[in-house]
């Protein structure tokens, strides 16, 4: 028995170690300390797929040429120019676009060869349909976060069924295009005109507050679609890459779902947020404010601290101060750590960008399950610009919008310290009892100026 090593089993040869490279650099993205070598890795596994893709196919280069200069530089340009609180949009464009070049490729392919067998015309529809909601979703999720669209839930009667009919019609119209592909182009245009108005009804009625599971479930269907796309070009490797999205996609999708004690059907149809502004109990307790002098004298004799970062922090930019601010802790004796909740900032894994960029060390990062039982053992709990994530009324008011969502149980420390400028709720808009509590004191400003105020004051009583 002998091996025929034909040049096809070499593509696919390389593809599979491409597929293996991309596995093996999700793995390691699953950590901290090994996510930046994982990215490296897919990133290499990507290289080696695009070109074997190019040398195996007898291409023009000059498109895909033009292709490529023009998708980097726009690419280089954006992701140059973004703020970190505004990567959530861009992830979203990205989205949308890797939906949209779905779609193209089963139109484009269509139109090359209209006469198709159903094993090809099947993940035509499929690419179309599940790129075109994609894409529109994706645009819409960008437009409420980037607050070009009202972030809250758009609803209007009849909704659901509207939806279901729309649905049900273009997989209707999709099954009889997929029995006669090459006389049916005009049911194919409807399909993808379906597609792009479903995109748009699915996501408006969400409220902006849910956008980052809306948008890590269309990335999942953008892998799904770039599926499709990889049965339509008998592509093996477009076919992995999609699944992996696909599959992740949904992971992350049920890991927010889950840190926000939410089912995915409650997230995509409830319409969270479209009528409170506040929590439905009234909050009762007085505002006490203070001065950094006076926190100071309280961190001071302070044994252990924990910050707990949100959006506020990465506003303010406060990272580094906040890292110098635990190292004097640190150096005066006190334990320092860090509380990070999943869906804490605008975008998963948020908090953990900004304090590895102040290179905070991992260990001092914690889930909230691995703190909340002993926080009544920590002197002083350090709201950093958070604010839904610490809300006790998720805890204790079951007619709150937030009742059920796991928080940093912050209320239940000695002391808690919230930085924040005003008294304006965060992005759900509900009130938030922490501030009126016992234990609370409010330190307004801008959370990089209080913290630095704070690190001048440690370092005055050092130098004295
Ligand atoms: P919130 O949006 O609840 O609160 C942010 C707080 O930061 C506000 O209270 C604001 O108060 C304060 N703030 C803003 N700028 C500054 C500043 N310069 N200095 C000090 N404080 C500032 O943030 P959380 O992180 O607690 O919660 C995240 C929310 O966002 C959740 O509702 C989550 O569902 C949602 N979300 C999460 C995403 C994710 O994937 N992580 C993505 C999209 C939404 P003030 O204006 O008074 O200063």
């Amino acid at each position: 028995m002998g091996f025929s090593f034909d040049f096809s089993s070499l593509i696919n040869l390389a593809y599979i170690i491409a597929s293996i490279l991309f596995i093996y650099g999700l793995k390691m993205l699953g950590r901290a300390e090994t996510a930046r070598r994982g990215n490296l890795v897919s990133a290499t596994g990507m290289l080696l797929a695009v070109v074997v893709t190019l040398l195996s196919g007898g291409l023009s280069f000059t498109w895909i040429l033009v292709g490529l200069v023009v998708g980097s530089a726009v690419g280089v340009v954006a992701a140059r120019s973004v703020q970190m609180t505004a990567m959530p949009e861009m992830v979203a464009l990205f989205n949308g676009s890797g939906g949209l070049a779905s779609l193209l490729v089963g139109w484009a392919e269509y139109l090359r060869e209209p006469d198709v067998p159903i094993a090809t015309a099947l993940p035509i529809v499929l690419a179309v349909l599940i790129g075109g909601i994609a894409f529109t979703g994706s645009v819409v999720a960008f437009g409420k976060l980037a607050g070009r669209l009202p972030g809250r839930p758009m609803l209007f009667r009849g909704q659901q069924p509207i939806n279901a009919g729309i649905l049900a019609a273009a997989a209707i119209l999709g099954l009889i295009f997929i029995l006669a592909p090459a006389s049916n182009y005009s049911l194919f245009l409807i399909v993808i005109f379906a597609s792009l108005v479903l995109g748009v009804l699915a996501v408006i009625p969400i409220g902006g507050a849910d956008m980052p599971i809306v948008i890590s479930l269309l990335n999942s269907y953008s892998g799904l679609a770039a599926s499709a796309a990889g049965f339509i070009l008998e592509n093996n490797v477009l076919i992995v890459a999609g699944s992996l999205v696909g599959a992740s996609g949904l992971i992350l999708t049920q890991i927010m779902c889950k840190s926000m004690n939410r089912s995915l059907s409650n997230v995509l149809f409830s319409g969270f947020g479209a009528s409170v502004t506040s929590g439905a109990s009234a909050v009762e307790g007085e505002v006490k404010a203070l001065s950094s002098e006076d926190a100071y004298f309280i961190l001071e004799a302070s044994r252990s601290v924990i910050f707990v970062p949100g959006y506020g922090m990465a506003v303010a930019q406060a990272q580094h101060v906040v890292r110098e601010l635990a190292d004097l802790l640190e150096e005066n004796g006190a334990e320092v750590r860090y509380a990070i909740h999943p869906v804490a900032g605008r975008m998963p894994g948020h908090m953990n960008v900004l304090l590895a960029e102040a290179n905070v060390p991992y260990e001092q990062l914690v889930e909230p399950e691995d703190v909340n039982p002993s926080m009544a053992t920590i002197d002083v709990a350090v709201v950093i610009g958070a604010n839904d994530v610490v809300n006790p009324a998720a805890r204790e008011d079951q007619t709150s919008p937030l009742y059920g969502m796991p928080i940093i149980n912050v209320d239940e420390a000695r002391t808690v310290f919230v930085l924040k400028r005003s008294m304006n709720p965060g992005f759900s808009g509900v009130e938030n009892p922490l501030f009126f509590k016992e234990n609370t004191r409010m330190l307004f400003g801008d959370a990089k100026q209080t913290i630095s105020s704070l690190v001048s004051e440690f370092k005055e009583a050092l130098a004295a």
